[in-house]
């Protein structure tokens, strides 16, 4: 039986090194604080985006919410971005997605100050992700490898699977596994004979947004398999990318999903704000 990662006790020991540090730049007299932007009232954005309150709270952040109706147009929202990139209270900016239709979100992540982008989308700090000069870690990718770092799962040499290939999680997961060393392929809708690449993997990490897509017979007996999925079952449940319970009885170690990708990825979006106050404030001494 699998040894499960446990993404939940991982996180807060991420968060309490956050706070620890948090206490020293308050001490100096400093007020750190992320600016979270909602456009809109899609409901499981309201969930993330109060889940990211409370974790501002637990770490000792100032939280400053920006709650625009649906209707927002891009112009108005740039405008906010703007005034946000401008104020020397914020440190960090995070921009809920997915926006309402009207807005394109790549101009306003684009607009996003580099330097307050602790979600790491600027194309600056993508860049920089891609040739292992990080500014700001990508949160899910980061929150992997911090829990395999956490399980002692040395990734040098392995042959790392990724399945899927998004901005946000497959492209920045296969760079950091590459950046670690590990052997990296990644999957898409594409990918002929998935299962194949899968069973080669020492470690495989499914991103892709479909309940039980990955299951026992696609998995080698000893891997190590990280589910980033969070999909709704029909039951309304949350479950992951991988059939747990069978997938379970033959990897060597494996998230379980809710409790293992999903409090990471909140954890190191705080250490990225820690990262962006001290960078704001070295910059105003
Ligand atoms: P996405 O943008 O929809 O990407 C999904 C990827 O899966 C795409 O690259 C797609 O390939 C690939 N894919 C789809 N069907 C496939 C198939 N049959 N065989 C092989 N590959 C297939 O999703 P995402 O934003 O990366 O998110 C993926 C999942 O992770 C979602 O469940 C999301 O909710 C979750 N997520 C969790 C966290 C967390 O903190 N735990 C954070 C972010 C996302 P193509 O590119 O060819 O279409």
């Amino acid at each position: 039986m699998a040894e499960i990662i446990d993404g939940k006790k991982i996180a807060a020991n991420v968060k309490a090194e956050v706070r620890a540090e948090v206490e020293k730049l308050k001490a100096a007299g400093a007020k750190p604080g992320l600016a979270v932007v909602l456009v809109g009232n899609n409901p499981a954005s309201r969930v993330y985006v109060s889940n990211k309150e409370k974790d501002c709270a637990e770490c000792g952040f100032a939280s400053y919410e920006y709650a625009l109706p649906e209707e927002t147009t891009e112009a108005e929202l740039l405008e906010l971005v703007e005034k946000l990139n401008s104020d020397e209270t914020v440190d960090g900016i995070l921009v809920q997605l997915p926006l309402p239709k009207q807005i394109c979100e790549q101009t306003i992540l684009h607009a996003i100050s580099p330097e307050k982008d602790v979600d790491a989308f600027h194309p600056e700090n993508v860049g920089r992700i891609m040739i292992g000069d990080y500014r700001f870690l990508p949160c899910t990718p980061a929150g992997v490898i911090e829990m395999l770092d956490a399980m002692q799962i040395d990734v040098s040499g392995k042959h790392c699977v990724v399945i899927g290939r998004s901005n946000i999680v497959g492209k920045p997961m296969g760079m950091l596994l590459l950046h670690r060393n590990g052997t990296v392929t990644i999957c898409h809708s594409r990918t002929k004979d998935l299962a194949e690449q899968t069973k080669q993997a020492d470690i495989l990490v499914a991103a892709v947004g479909r309940a039980g897509f990955v299951t026992k017979d696609m998995v080698k007996p000893g891997a190590v398999v990280i589910d980033v999925g969070m999909n709704r079952n029909a039951e309304g449940k949350l479950v992951g990318d991988v059939c747990y319970d069978e997938v379970a009885e033959i990897a060597s170690a494996i998230t379980p999903v809710p409790g293992g990708v999903g409090p990471m990825t909140r954890a190191i979006l705080m250490r990225n704000t820690l990262t962006a106050a001290k960078a704001h404030r070295a910059s105003l001494d």
